[in-house]
């Protein structure tokens, strides 16, 4: 017996809701109308081709399996677009996703245009150390401060992840915001898609457009994540030429070199080639040092001169988790009011030692992370549950298990409580579907660098 659609309906969205995260649920399942339900197959409409062939790549699976477990019986899902439909619009990208900064953030005082900007007042270019590692990337974005739209056009940063991107990027939104009252835009990559689909939900591509092609600065950090959508490329595209095209300046970040980002069209490559690109490296020991003494100066807890060398020598892969250890090793001087030696300190760092020793990334910490960022019970990774909200998480652990760590296949089943033919197919099923599915790959490669940089997975 099936059910009638609406209380169907009700369901799988009760369902999905209770598994996804509250920003993906109300972005990709909140969108869709249910149109019928004729025998097995469940048509639902969305607003658009976007939506489509995004839910059908990412989430039809999901549903399928959650209308299937509600029926007691397979279903058919499938989509088809109604541009008539009228969805309520999503309120803007950064209030969607509230408080995921700890950083007390403001709006820069002089955007001057209704488009505000939200900045890390403390990312300016006086807090910015200046060593070898960084001059070239830090020398470039002060000339583009100072002459935006003229010096280099666009601004291509790189490099690995704290290694001081973000903080330069924004450094030349507060100088340029404090020098004019120009039309400043800094935000994600993410937060660029999503306010891109928003105006396509909404038939707002022209305000999007205008909106984007009116900037005078247009800051984009993580240009990495730009999704494999041949809608949103071709936008940015066209962007891209009207505001190089009108001497505006562009601003952009990466993790990796434009020719590396996968998915990324070749056009944008090199058209993000044009102008300069500067990379970023892991800081040297006296930088590292002079980073310290700076941040030390914020805190009210001063730690003994050979304690930052010891840190210094030890900690150069990531300036974030360099701050994070100052912060560790000062929250515990000041709670228990201890001196902090340099023994003590190595205790209290030890892992993050060992991470940058050699990175050793335990098959414990890859299924926690992974188990926290899918929001499920670390249980469910040696589990044998079969449902797919289970599944694929474990799939992805195993597949983070079998790239990140040496095991062999016995020794990661043994990890999942399964067979080595298990973690075979799972390893081989992830590397198929990551190919075929950008937000998958989005969120493979995002745990992935998380447990490198962390390999303990310290809330650092
Ligand atoms: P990324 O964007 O490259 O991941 P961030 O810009 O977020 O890195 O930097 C990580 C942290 O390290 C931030 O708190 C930032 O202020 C700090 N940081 C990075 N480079 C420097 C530097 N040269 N001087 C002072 N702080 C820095
Ligand atoms: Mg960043």
């Amino acid at each position: 017996m099936t059910m009638p659609l609406e209380p169907l309906w009700d369901k799988i969205c009760q369902t999905l809701k209770a598994r996804l995260n509250a920003d993906i649920y109300a972005r990709w399942i909140a969108v869709i109308h249910p149109k019928a339900l004729h025998g097995d197959t469940l048509w639902l409409t969305v607003s658009n081709d976007f939506y489509q062939s995004w839910l059908e790549e990412n989430y039809l699976p999901l549903i399928k399996e959650t209308a299937g477990q509600i029926c007691g019986h397979k279903v058919q899902v499938q989509f088809e677009v109604n541009p008539a439909l009228s969805v309520a619009p999503l309120p803007a990208a950064a209030e969607v996703t509230p408080a995921r900064r700890s950083a007390p953030w403001r709006k820069a005082a002089a955007s001057g245009t209704g488009h505000d900007i939200i900045l890390n007042p403390k990312y300016t270019f006086a807090s910015f150390v200046v060593g070898p590692s960084n001059s070239f990337a830090h020398a470039s974005s002060l000339a583009v401060a100072q002459a935006p739209g003229k010096a280099y056009n666009p601004l291509f940063i790189y490099g690995g992840v704290g290694l001081g991107k973000t903080h330069l990027m924004q450094a030349i939104g507060h100088y340029v915001a404090t020098q004019a009252r120009s039309r400043i835009c800094y935000l994600s990559c993410e937060s660029l898609m999503n306010e891109f689909i928003d105006a396509l939900q909404n038939h707002r591509t022209k305000h999007f457009r205008d909106k984007y092609r009116s900037m005078e600065l247009l800051l984009i950090d993580d240009i990495h994540f730009l999704a494999k959508t041949d809608a949103l490329q071709e936008e940015f595209f066209h962007t891209f030429n009207a505001l190089y095209d009108a001497h505006k300046q562009i601003v952009i970040t990466s993790d990796r070199p434009a020719g590396e980002i996968s998915g990324l069209e070749q056009r944008l490559v090199s058209r993000f080639e044009w102008g300069l690109v500067t990379e970023l490296i892991p800081p040297d020991f006296e930088t590292c040092m002079a980073i310290l003494h700076s941040k030390q100066a914020t805190l009210n807890v001063p730690l003994p001169e050979e304690v930052l060398v010891f840190m210094a020598s030890n900690i150069r892969s990531n300036i974030r988790k360099l701050e994070g250890a100052l912060t560790r090793l000062t929250s515990y001087a000041a709670l228990y009011q201890k001196p902090i030696t340099v023994n003590l300190a190595q205790e209290l760092l030890a892992s993050n030692l060992e991470q940058e020793r050699g990175g050793i990334v335990t098959m414990d910490t890859i299924q926690r992370t992974v188990a926290d960022y899918f929001d499920m019970r670390l249980a469910d990774m040696t589990s044998k549950h079969r449902s797919q909200g289970v599944a694929l998480p474990r799939q992805v652990a195993m597949y983070l298990a079998r790239t990140l760590t040496d095991h062999s296949l016995p020794e990661i089943g043994l990890a999942f409580s399964k067979t080595h033919a298990t973690v075979l197919y799972a390893c081989r099923h992830i590397e198929k579907s990551v190919q075929k599915k950008p937000q998958l790959k989005q969120i493979v490669t995002k745990l992935s660098r998380q447990l490198e940089c962390n390999p303990a997975g310290l809330p650092i």
